[in-house]
């Protein structure tokens, strides 16, 4: 059994004229250990995913189909106070902002000790002394002095290693981090993805790692998600995903990673824009931007507009694309824009 299993998942925002859809039938796994990624531009339903899994989903915003089981037990439908519970304690997130998780106007100390006080019985000796333990773990110099200090004390990229030391702190199952590194400097940034590997490896957590980079996610995860308007449209092994992607979207956003892009010439980014969410085209939604969606004598593909494609089975992952057998037999995405 794996440690997660989400399947189905569909998530609605009401609004005035109609729902907005973010969320399409979205299935996926997470094994003990295991170092996921899921990809895709801003819009795509990653954060989403992300809050939902823990039922953190921003109102009117709700699940409306589909199940997330956590070591079995089914996440949907379960109480808020069974959910707090299972938050911090067996799932833990890594916010973008640090600040989304630490608190101005507390101490490193107190906010640490708060946290194990709220689940664990523990004295104040014990708790600071294991609070000092995380901040060892995750590299802080003098954690004694830095359980005193305030987080605007703090480096941007202390900040976030204060915050992984707290999701550590109560040794979770699985570390959920939303976009964790994009604030930071390069260097900075480079460091958090090497603790953050180091860490999940020695203490057997599982990551579910959200970012737009996708050579961060190169950088962190075995497994890689993508995810377009709603869906995944293709997942399999991280290495195999960069090496060799199968669904267009895929291959625009490999083609737009700066390290395969040759000095001083620009980013080859994917043309044209994520769909509107509440006027989302029929058929396969990435079809407007796709450089596929025509024959070679530029009559269209019919199946790209009239129907939806499903995950189905290609090489090493599942592709959504109704013509990725034959697609991957002819030019690369780049070679046929430019
Ligand atoms: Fe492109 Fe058609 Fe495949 Fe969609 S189904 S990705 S439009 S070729």
């Amino acid at each position: 059994m794996a440690l997660l299993e989400v399947n189905g998942l569909d998530v609605q925002f009401p609004m005035r004229q109609q729902p907005l859809q973010a969320l399409r039938g979205v299935a996926f796994h997470l094994e003990r250990g295991e170092r996921l990624g899921i990809v895709g531009e801003s819009g795509a339903g990653k954060s989403v995913l992300a809050f939902s899994l823990l039922n953190l989903l921003s109102r009117p915003g709700f699940i409306n189909a589909g199940s997330i089981r956590f070591e079995g037990q089914e996440l949907v439908g379960l109480s808020e106070r069974r959910l707090r519970r299972l938050r911090g304690r067996r799932l833990a997130m890594i916010f973008q902002d640090p600040m989304m998780t630490l608190n101005p106007l507390l101490t490193i100390g107190q906010q640490m000790v708060e946290t194990l006080h709220a689940h664990r019985r523990l004295t104040r000796r014990e708790a600071r002394a294991l609070a000092i333990g995380r901040l060892g773990h995750v590299q802080i110099a003098e954690p004694e002095l830095r359980l005193r200090q305030y987080p605007h004390e703090l480096s941007g990229g202390m900040r976030q290693r204060v915050v992984i030391a707290i999701a550590l702190l109560l040794d979770p199952d699985i570390i959920i981090a939303d976009e964790p590194t994009t604030a930071l400097d390069v260097t900075t940034q480079a460091n958090l993805i090497a603790l953050l590997r180091q860490l999940c490896d020695k203490h057997n957590v599982g990551l579910i790692l959200i970012s737009h980079d996708l050579g961060v996610i190169n950088q962190l995860t075995q497994r890689t998600l993508v995810m377009y308007a709603g869906s995944i449209v293709e997942q399999g092994p991280t290495r195999v995903l960069i090496n060799d992607a199968q669904h267009p979207y895929t291959q625009g956003l490999v083609n737009a990673l700066p390290q395969l892009t040759p000095p001083r010439q620009r980013l080859r980014q994917i043309p044209g824009p994520l769909p509107d969410p509440l006027d989302s085209p029929v058929g396969c939604a990435f079809h407007p931007r796709c450089p596929y969606r025509f024959h070679d004598d530029g009559t269209p593909r019919e199946d790209c507009l009239a129907r939806a494609p499903r995950l189905e089975s290609a090489g090493e992952g599942r592709v959504a694309c109704h013509w990725v057998r034959e697609l991957h037999e002819i030019p690369t995405f780049e070679e046929t824009s430019t």
